[in-house]
């Protein structure tokens, strides 16, 4: 193949391009660097590493910062590490108790993060995106947002379209077929793409980038409320199946005799193991919401034998279905969070026990079980991660925009003859 000037030009913007964004992954997901270990993680050369930290040190997306002198053998290395307020990103969620919003930085600081009580129950649209608006304008407070914004994202409790951020399905919110991310942009007006996706599939991206998930390609993340979602991570990669709607475990069914179900099957996990089952098995009224569940826990851990034998049941049943899971999946990791993270706790050993029952006894070995690392915040935290995305996946178009390019990039490769 002979390439001509313009073609060799273009395969070097290319590679540049390529080189940064493995440059700013590498800072985003493990820290600040040396510009050694830069080299050492990244395969490139030090020179490369010289000019292209310079290029995000200029943008202010990076900060360069003094070697720190310990002796180590050779010339000091500066050290760089990503400048949290050179480019941030919005994250928001809607969940069955609470609204949240928070402001992460590049690198993976939250810079600010607020959540409030909402009420249970069915909420309008309108109701909803004037108390996120209110919520993103007081965690963005004076930022300039206008620069800086690299994305906004947005968990929320139900079945997503992720092409439009169209919420097909969520029964907590008594919501069909809302237009929930067309709807935001319009009412918070900032100059940066709306992502929408469902908060388990958030959680387990938060998971998988900054809490116990760090380092395992291949973990499931279970959240737990009123109802029930799923996040998988396969390979390193979310799936999602055909249109964003995958890893909806909480509609597994497990028991055809049980049931009913809010999304209209029977017998689905959520009927079993969620909130509502665990509360009225302790022969509590099943309406009372994160309070009552604490009740309950507290209750268990006094001694009260039908608080404990309510446990006991969602155990089974959720060590049940994790069976199932583990051998169609064989992750590494099983991630408890919302709820679930809470009564862990109270539910490790028969959960365990239930789950190796149920699962095949090589994937059973193989996998661990934890409560989430970030809480019940890891969707939030995943929201504002997936807004990071496109600066992760081209930073090059921001250091163009913030300083002219010498080159103007053309992003669509010609193919060579
Ligand atoms: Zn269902």
């Amino acid at each position: 193949v002979n390439l001509g000037p313009a073609e060799i030009g273009q395969r070097s913007e290319t590679v540049r391009r390529s080189n940064l964004s493995t440059i700013v992954r590498v800072l985003h997901a493990g820290g600040a660097l040396s510009r050694s270990d830069l080299v050492a993680r990244t395969g490139l050369t030090r020179s490369a590493i010289r000019s292209l930290t310079g290029e995000l040190v200029a943008a202010d997306l990076a900060i360069e910062e003094p070697p720190t002198l310990l002796g180590t053998p050779g010339r000091p290395s500066p050290v760089v590490r990503l400048n949290p307020e050179g480019s941030i990103s919005l994250g928001l969620e809607i969940a069955v108790d609470s609204l949240a919003a928070t402001v992460v930085g590049l690198g993976g600081e939250i810079l600010a993060l607020t959540r409030e009580p909402r009420h249970r129950g069915h909420s309008s649209i309108d109701e909803v995106i004037v108390a996120l608006a209110r919520l993103a304008d007081h965690v963005l407070d004076e930022r300039p947002a206008d620069t800086r914004l690299a994305g906004i994202g947005v968990a929320v409790v139900g079945v997503v379209r992720e092409r439009d951020g169209l919420v097909s399905m969520a029964p907590n919110l008594g919501w069909h077929d809302v237009p929930l991310g067309e709807r935001l942009a319009d009412a918070l007006a900032l100059p940066a793409a709306v992502g929408v996706a469902n908060e388990a599939d958030l959680g387990a991206l938060a998971e998988h980038r900054r809490g116990v998930g760090v380092g395992t390609d291949d973990l499931v993340f279970i959240s737990g409320e009123v109802g029930v979602g799923g996040g998988l991570i396969v390979g390193g990669r979310p799936l999602r199946g055909a249109a964003g709607y995958g890893g909806e475990v909480g509609h597994m069914v497990v028991n055809p005799a049980g049931d009913a179900c809010r999304c209209g099957s029977v017998g689905c996990w959520e009927t079993e193991v969620g909130e509502e089952k665990l509360l009225r098995r302790a022969g509590r009224p099943d309406s009372g919401g994160a309070g009552s569940v604490d009740a309950l826990l507290k209750d268990a851990a006094g001694g009260d034998l039908r608080a404990i034998a309510a446990l006991g049941e969602t155990a089974r049943w959720l060590g049940l279905g994790l069976g199932s899971l583990v051998n169609v999946l064989n992750p590494r990791l099983v991630v408890l969070g919302g709820r679930f993270g809470r009564i862990f706790p109270f539910i490790r050993e028969t959960l365990r026990t239930e789950l190796d029952r149920h699962a095949l006894e090589a994937p059973a070995r193989l996998v661990s079980v934890l409560p989430a690392g970030l809480g019940v915040d890891a969707p939030l935290i995943g929201a504002a991660e997936r807004a990071f995305d496109s600066i992760l996946a081209d930073p090059a178009a921001v250091i163009a925009s913030r300083l002219g390019s010498a080159e103007p990039a053309n992003p669509y490769e010609r193919a060579s003859a």
